[in-house]
């Protein structure tokens, strides 16, 4: 048996009922067969074991109080991964289906997604089943405080610097950073998304929607194509998803559809996203709301429906296995040539087979949507060296950043003969930074 099957049946036999962090296991290890025939000395060092164990899980209580006064509790959670090449750096989601497998395999991916991004940052994640949605700004105040309260001791600025994710916006990062500075007394780096008043850097908020679409372009553009009159679907319609489609507009494309986990719009004219931009970001309302007050656009209950209407380009923004295979196929049978993940594996193994087979450029997470961290990762610089970056500045960086990635993703693929592969080509490209740091710190 090859040492990364070996290793794959080793993590699903040890961590039971973890199907996510196996998901995103499988697809990782099934592509390093090549690099690991390269490097025999990575199974002799077990460089696989320890890459897919995490250096270290916290798992905490954290109680709070509701409006009415009743206490409440919820998990807490930060799966500190991988520090070989920085400080771990990850994101915290806030939402009811948050359990262990679901923070391990976000806490795997974020390694590789890291290292692609050339800066130096390890990976990590967070978050807790808390649902923010629904509850009060002084709830989720609450919630947030006492999030912090235990998970202050686990952070620092070289340490660990969270960031948000599903769930946790400007207004969370707002509260937990907060917390932090009241409880250490150190106005620091500790968060990343803050407050422009308060250390953010100008384009975080934007920064993993418009490198989402920098990326795809960038596909597009190496076949001679570009998004100009494109039609493209966009699910979700939170922080990813509504940047994405404002850069897609930009550059000339038509976005005919969104969703919440409520249902999708369908707007044939174009979606009109300051309309999105009043419903979801001013009055955190529910995405029907758009078919109420735009003339002839259509709202359909369920999300899956989204993927039956015909496309170009298709960039899921939402969570995690929003495409099956049943979806794949029908976006495929309707024509769709370029796949952009921004969200974190939103596509199933089985979806993104049929994706390969039918030859349509599928650009994985990992690498589509690390714009969101790399910006992050600038935060941290202007952060520890006392300045402010203009909006130019910081997208001129994210754009030559995401370029990067995909040349290194796409010369990784060619270098180990998957060419065109960029499942393949991401995961090699993002593992040889982390496996070479790993192999000069010796059995840590
Ligand atoms: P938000 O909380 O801002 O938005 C999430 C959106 O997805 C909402 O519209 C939400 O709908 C919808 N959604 C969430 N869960 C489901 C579900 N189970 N079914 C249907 N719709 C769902 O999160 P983000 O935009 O920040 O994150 C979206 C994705 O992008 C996640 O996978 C995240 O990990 C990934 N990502 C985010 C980064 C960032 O910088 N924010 C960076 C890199 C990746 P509703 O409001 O109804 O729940």
């Amino acid at each position: 048996m090859q040492y990364t099957e070996r290793v794959l049946e080793e993590l699903i036999a040890k961590n039971p009922n973890e199907p996510e962090f196996h998901q995103a296991a499988t697809e990782i290890l099934n592509t390093l067969g090549p690099v690991i025939d390269r490097h025999p000395e990575y199974e002799r060092a077990a460089l696989l074991e320890r890459f897919v164990e995490p250096e270290r899980v916290i798992l905490f209580r954290v109680p709070w109080t509701d409006d009415s006064g009743r206490v409440r509790v919820n998990k807490g959670y930060r799966v500190q991964f991988n520090s070989a090449i920085g400080p771990y750096k990850g994101g915290l989601r806030f939402h009811p289906s948050v359990n262990l497998s679901i923070m391990k395999f976000l806490g795997l991916e974020q390694i590789l997604k890291n290292s692609l991004t050339g800066l130096p940052i390890g990976g990590g994640k967070g978050g807790s089943d808390f649902a923010p949605k629904g509850k009060s700004d002084m709830e989720v105040m609450r919630f947030c405080q006492s999030f912090m309260t235990e998970l202050y001791r686990h952070i620092g600025q070289d340490t660990d610097v969270p960031a948000g994710d599903i769930g946790v916006g400007g207004r969370e990062i707002g509260y937990l950073f907060g917390q932090y500075k009241r409880i250490c007394g150190e106005h620091v780096g500790v968060l990343t998304g803050r407050g422009l008043s308060y250390g953010g850097s100008l384009v975080r908020t934007e920064a993993t929607g418009y490198g989402l679409v920098y990326m795809t372009e960038e596909a597009l553009r190496c076949r001679g194509d570009s998004f100009r009159g494109k039609t493209v679907l966009v699910s979700g319609a939170g922080n990813v998803a509504i940047y994405a489609v404002e850069k897609a507009q930009q550059l000339g494309a038509k976005v005919v559809a969104m969703y919440d986990s409520d249902g999708f719009i369908y707007d044939r004219e174009g979606i009109r996203l300051d309309v999105v931009k009043q419903i979801k970001e001013t009055e955190r309302g529910r995405i029907r709301e758009y078919a109420a007050r735009v003339k002839g656009a259509e709202f359909h209950a369920g999300c899956k429906g989204i993927w039956n209407i015909p496309c170009d380009i298709a960039l899921p923004c939402a969570t995690q296995n929003e495409i099956d295979e049943a979806s794949a196929k029908q976006l495929v049978a309707n024509g769709v040539k370029y796949v952009g993940e921004g969200a974190n594996m939103p596509t199933t193994l089985e979806g993104i087979e049929v994706f390969r087979k039918a030859g349509v450029v599928f650009l994985p997470a990992k690498a589509a949507n690390a714009g969101g961290v790399a910006t992050s990762a600038l935060e941290m610089a202007q952060s520890s060296g006392r300045m402010f970056w203009s909006f130019e500045e910081v997208d001129e960086k994210l754009k030559s950043i995401v370029r990067n990635i995909y040349r290194a993703m796409d010369a990784a693929a060619e270098e180990y003969g998957v060419a065109g592969d960029y499942v393949a080509g991401a995961n090699i490209a993002g593992f040889l930074k982390v496996a070479d740091a790993m192999m000069a710190h010796g059995v840590v």
